[in-house]
Order: C-alpha cells, then structure tokens, then sequence
C-alpha cells in the first residue's frame, strides 16, 4: 500500500499539522496531513489518492473565513496558496486560485485597470473569494468572475456558467484551479484614490487587530435588510467572552481570539449570539464563517 507521503509531490507535505497556523482566527487542531501545493498536478495526484483511499480531503486558501474545531481535521488539508501567478492581459486577469486578492487589486492598479477597489483590503485568496463571494462597498467579486478552471473527477474543465448571492455561490464544493475575472480600463490616480478611501472606512469601521489577534471578519451573514453587527450590539453582547474568545468591542459581528483561545471558544460564543438573537428577535442568524469538522464542513 502506497502512502500519501510517499506520492511523487512538488510541494511540501506535513504530518499533524496545526490548523491554526493556517487560519486567520488561529485556532484549530491538527490535520493528519498538510499539503502546500505547488502545482496543479500536486491537487490532482493527492486528491485522486485521497478519493482511491476514502481518505477526506480540504482544500483551503489562505483560511481568514474558516473555523477548523480542536479535534483537527483527520484527513488531507490543502492549501493553494503558493498557487499564485497572476496574468494581466488587457483587461482581463488571469490568476491561480491561491494568488492573493490584494495582490490582485494592486496589479490591478499598476495597469489601470479598474472594477476591484471596493474590495481592496479582503484578505485571502482569489479561489477563496470567489466561493465565498467576497465582498464589501456594494461590491462583489461574483460580479467580475468571466470564468473558471475547476478539478472535477480527475479532469481540467472551464466554467462559465455560475450563479452567486449574498456569500455564496454554485461554485461551492467545485476545487477552483484559475480564476478569470473581466475589468474595465481607468485612470489610475483615480483608481488609487478610490483604493485609499475604501482602506481608510475600513481603517475607521472595523476593529484594529492588536499583534497575535485572530479573527474571521463577520462572522454571521447579515439578515435581510439588517446588520448582524448593529443587532448583536443592540442585545448587549460586545465585550462578552468565553475562554480567550471574545466578542469585539468595535465591531459585534467580529469574534476576536488570543493566543490562549480554542475553537471551542468561538463556537461558544456563536452559539450563544445565535441563541440571544433568537430570543430577542426571532431571527436565526446564519454563519459566513465556514467550519469544519473532523471529515466536513459542518454546521453548529
Ligand atoms: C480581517 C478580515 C476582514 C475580512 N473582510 C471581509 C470583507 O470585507 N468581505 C468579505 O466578503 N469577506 C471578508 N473576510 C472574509 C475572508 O477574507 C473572505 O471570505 C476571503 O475571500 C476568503 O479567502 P481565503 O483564501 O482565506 O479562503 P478560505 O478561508 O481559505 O476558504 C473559504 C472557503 O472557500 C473554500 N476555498 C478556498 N479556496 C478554494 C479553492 N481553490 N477551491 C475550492 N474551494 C476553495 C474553502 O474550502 C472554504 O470553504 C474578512 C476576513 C478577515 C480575517
């Protein structure tokens, strides 16, 4: 029987790895394996493996919108991240799927390209974006996305048929390999200017993260025609903790997590806001965050 650690990979492969090294909230357990994968080849000879095997697999980009419990994940985490050039052509980018959306936006700038600034300051990659359709300033990155390379069952395939809404898309549970996105030519002092006021709110709106801090960004997805953040503060629950999570004082729909801070105490902590909302207002909020479980993607 041939093992994961013995596949012919260009990219580097750990055992037991921890998982909060690889999220923004920096908290989880160990993965059985972890793969930083340096070509597409890589993906696709460990996931043909893992699928062979039965062995679970995740893929990540740079981990800021997903919460992995204590218990780890007992399978192969991926992460695309060293999977990232960018091709600017005209005006139309073309970016493996772990190139980083702020880099994006940058080279963006550099050509004068508009269409993205809204969006300047998102952390992750460009493949995690598009699942999770990014977005912030009446912007999304959805409506850029031209196109999609995509594993699925062994082959390469483009897609340019997809849908997506309010932090979702139909692309989800697709393993995105490229991503093309279509934006219009502009002036790039304008451009910057724009970029520099987006930075700026966000400077003023969202919390400032002291040094060893984790976060998610929002955590729940906001209720139509409502903000989780203003209804959260209006129960009462900034500033209240669990463990070493705790509920932002700037800003109620971030959970902010130290250095001693387990999964379990976000999950706490969801739990308890979901349960207030629901008392108070009668409204079951939804996570954005994405979590994951010992095999899956799970709900709490
Ligand atoms: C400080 C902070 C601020 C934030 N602000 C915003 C904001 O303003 N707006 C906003 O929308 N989000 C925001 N986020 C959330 C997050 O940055 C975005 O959702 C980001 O696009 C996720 O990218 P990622 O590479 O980190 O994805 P990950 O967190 O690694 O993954 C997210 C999901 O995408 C899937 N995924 C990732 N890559 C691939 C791939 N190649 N193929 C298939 N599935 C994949 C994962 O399986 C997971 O389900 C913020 C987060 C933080 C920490």
């Amino acid at each position: 029987m041939i093992l994961l650690k013995e596949l012919e990979i260009k990219g580097e492969l750990r055992e037991k790895e921890p998982l909060s090294r690889h999220t923004s909230l920096l908290v989880g357990g160990e993965a059985r394996y972890f793969l930083y994968a340096e070509g597409v080849d890589d993906i696709m000879k460990s996931l043909s493996f893992c699928e062979h095997d039965g062995i679970p697999y995740y893929i990540i980009g740079k981990g800021s919108n997903v919460l992995f419990l204590d218990e780890g994940f007992s399978g192969l985490v991926i992460t695309t991240e060293r999977l990232d050039i960018i091709e600017v052509n005209e005006n139309v980018i073309r970016s493996q799927a772990g190139a980083s959306l702020i880099e994006i936006i940058k080279r963006c700038k550099e050509a004068s390209l508009s269409g993205l600034e809204s969006l300047s300051g998102i952390p992750g990659t460009i493949g995690g974006a598009v699942i999770m359709n990014a977005g912030a300033y009446e912007c999304e990155i959805g409506d850029l996305v031209l196109a999609v390379s995509i594993l699925r069952k062994g082959d390469i395939i483009q897609l340019e048929d997809f849908h997506f809404g309010y932090r979702e898309s139909t692309l989800k549970g697709e393993i995105i390999l490229e991503v093309i996105l279509m934006v219009n030519e502009g002036d790039r002092n304008e451009i910057e200017g724009r970029m520099e006021e987006v930075l700026e709110k966000r400077k003023i709106n969202l919390p400032q993260l002291p040094k060893d801090t984790g976060t998610c960004g929002s955590v729940f997805k906001n209720p139509e025609n409502k903000h989780a953040g203003f209804l959260i503060d209006r129960i009462g629950l900034k500033g209240r903790r669990v463990g070493g999570a705790m509920i932002s004082m700037e800003h109620a729909n971030y959970i902010l997590t130290n250095k001693y801070a387990k999964s379990q105490d976000v999950v706490e902590l969801i739990r308890r806001i979901r349960d207030a909302m629901e008392k108070k207002y009668g409204i079951i909020l939804e996570t954005e965050v994405v979590i994951v479980g010992k095999e899956k993607e799970i709900q709490i």
